[in-house]
């Protein structure tokens, strides 16, 4: 191709961003590095930030856009229109230092919901049908947010997210009725992704956002949920479940010819070794052999451990196509949670090849600074589990090894935090996964809230810098502007600045 020079120049600065992962993908792979579909329309560079009702009301919305714009450099909001979550949605957390704007009064009142008003017949199909959130007077923020937004120059993305965290019927009327069944035929509190009403409940929003509210610029999704044998293992939960058994899921078992009954009694055994295993009641082998013998002995347990990650799975690839039957150039991707940088075991259930094949985007979260303590954490739970015959710093430096990272000691973890180098290389691998297929805007941590190392302008900096210089085309500064500084803010717009990108 042939092109006179200046509209070879004008091609390289609209483009440089995405030339520059498009020479990374292609040296890699050329047969196999398919084009992101054309007629999606990306902002390039994408710079987005997750951004909250509560940040609209207590600030008023022309201020907190027009700082946005002009100080953090963002042209794409995050909006959060769905949340039942304190840590996307609400203010700072209770137990947590307010940041330098906004109310400085814990709002432990915080419900959740939907904070706009959506047309019910995109709910027919479901009992999940009433979920406005009665927060904030029951204002429509996403109506009132999107021509402010536009007359700015600001994209508007709905940022629909789902953490089951303190989630419980009272907050969404007939949750009773879909949640998941644990091994020992108990209701748990999270929703099963297998049961139609909870389906028709995420495929209703998708409707709506694109029906309903042309003047969205695309979605973004996030559903944080881990399956059984993560939960048992490393997953976090106070209380962690072994589920789905619900009939829904008992049937979805049945079509894949897998036993319910040998199912339940391998993750009963797998359940008496860890508890075996809080006690430092050794087995004969030891922890980890035991746990391989009862995985070999019941390989039910990683079938229904697949069964449950492929409903996950099918239903984020539904949403996809669901919203490319409506608006297909509208961007949608998908938030990915942290956990996928933190244990190895989730780290193999997102394989983003695989989630390339149902996404225009990724948004991997590597909140670093707040990650030295996540890590940590995780290392004290898998040190108490399967690897129960070592301690947390044994178990680190292979751990290193195997996650490709290099970062501080065991005990400084928290007070160090994750550095930009676990940025830069969680973003590369990621790319290097997608192949140039998708758009991949990592998720960094401008506050998120931790009791370790608390974030700096230079962190933000530092982690900008990293993600553009791995060849990102896009960034999302996270997790919601109600627990960001200013300064940190600030500081990522002066980054994008330096760097030539805004
Ligand atoms: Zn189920």
């Amino acid at each position: 191709m042939h092109l006179p020079r200046r509209q070879f120049i004008h091609l390289l600065s609209a483009t440089a961003v995405w030339a520059m992962i498009g020479r990374r993908s292609r040296a890699a792979d050329a047969p196999a590095a398919a084009p992101i579909r054309p007629a999606v329309k990306l902002r390039n560079p994408c710079v987005a930030i997750q951004l909250g009702g509560v940040s609209l009301v207590d600030e008023g919305i022309e201020p907190v856009l027009d700082f946005l714009r002009d100080k953090a450099r963002v042209n794409t909001i995050w909006f959060n229109t769905y949340t039942w979550d304190h840590g996307t949605g609400g203010r700072q957390i209770e137990g947590f230092p307010f940041p330098d704007h906004g109310v400085q009064v814990y709002d432990n009142d915080f419900v959740g919901g939907a904070v706009f008003d959506y047309d019910r017949r995109y709910f027919e199909r479901t009992i999940l049908s009433e979920f406005r959130s009665p927060d904030y007077q029951g204002r429509n923020l996403l109506a009132e947010l999107l021509p402010k937004a536009r007359e700015r120059g600001l994209d508007v993305v709905a940022w629909d997210f789902f953490y089951p965290n303190d989630f419980n019927p009272k907050k969404l009327k007939h949750l009773d009725r879909v949640v998941e069944i644990d091994v020992h035929g108990r209701p748990t509190w999270a929703p099963c992704n297998n049961n139609p009403d909870w389906r028709q409940h995420m495929y209703g929003r998708v409707e709506v956002y694109l029906r309903q509210y042309p003047e969205l610029a695309g979605i973004a999704w996030g559903q944080e949920r881990m399956g059984p044998l993560m939960n048992l293992i490393g997953g976090g939960w106070t209380q962690p479940f072994v589920s789905c058994f619900c009939p829904h899921c008992l049937r979805k078992a049945e079509e894949r010819n897998l036993s319910v009954e040998r199912a339940r009694e391998g993750f009963i055994a797998l359940e008496k070794l860890l508890a075996a295993a809080h006690a430092s009641e050794r087995p004969v082998d030891g922890y980890f052999v035991t746990f391989w013998r009862l995985l070999s002995q019941y390989p039910e347990i990683l079938a229904w451990e697949k069964l449950w990650t492929d409903s996950y799975h099918e239903t984020r690839a539904d949403v996809y196509r669901i919203a490319k039957s409506i608006a297909p150039e509208k961007p949608l991707g998908f938030h990915i949670l942290h956990q996928a940088t933190l244990s190895p075991f989730y780290r193999a259930e997102e394989d983003y090849a695989e989630t390339a094949t149902y996404a225009d985007f990724v948004k991997p979260a590597m909140y670093n600074v707040a990650g030295g303590e996540r890590m940590a954490s995780f290392l004290d739970r898998i040190s108490g589990t399967i690897f129960h015959d070592a301690k947390p710093e044994d178990v680190l430096p292979f751990y290193y090894k195997i996650m490709n990272y290099d970062e501080a000691a065991f005990t400084e973890l928290p007070r160090a935090g994750l550095s930009a180098g676990y940025v830069a290389r969680e973003t590369r691998r990621v790319l290097d996964a997608v192949q140039g297929r998708i758009a991949v805007y990592p998720g960094i941590d401008v506050g998120v809230p931790g009791r370790g190392k608390q974030v700096t302008p230079q962190d933000v900096r530092a982690s900008v810098q990293a993600v553009f210089a791995s060849g990102a085309p896009g960034i999302v500064l996270s997790r919601k502007y109600s627990e960001m500084k200013l300064a940190n803010l600030a500081a990522a717009g002066d980054a994008l600045r330096e760097a030539g990108l805004v």
